[in-house]
């Protein structure tokens, strides 16, 4: 199967708990990965899965590396990290 990144393809982005966990349920479950979890430069921990169709779905967390807090949005682990940053 050949890539076409930005052919019109969807790109469709869910946010999870912990990509490291969904990455491994969705492994057991046969579905194929085109990235394996990474931190992104956007602040989150994504990882990628292609469909038949070519679509993109791109799974991603914000989860605070000092204490495992799951975040919502790049926002509010933004946020969450100035408490840890005190003194
Ligand atoms: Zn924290």
């Amino acid at each position: 199967m050949e890539l076409a990144l930005g052919a019109g393809k969807l790109e469709i982005f869910l946010l999870v708990d912990d990509v490291d966990k969904a990455y491994q349920d969705f492994k057991e479950k046969g579905v194929k990965f085109v990235a394996e979890p990474k931190d992104q430069s956007w602040g989150a921990r994504a990882a990628t899965i292609v469909d038949s169709d070519g679509n993109m779905f791109i799974i991603e967390s914000f989860k605070c590396k000092v204490c495992g807090k799951s975040c919502q949005s790049y926002l509010e682990l933004v946020e969450h990290m100035k408490e840890h940053k005190g003194c």
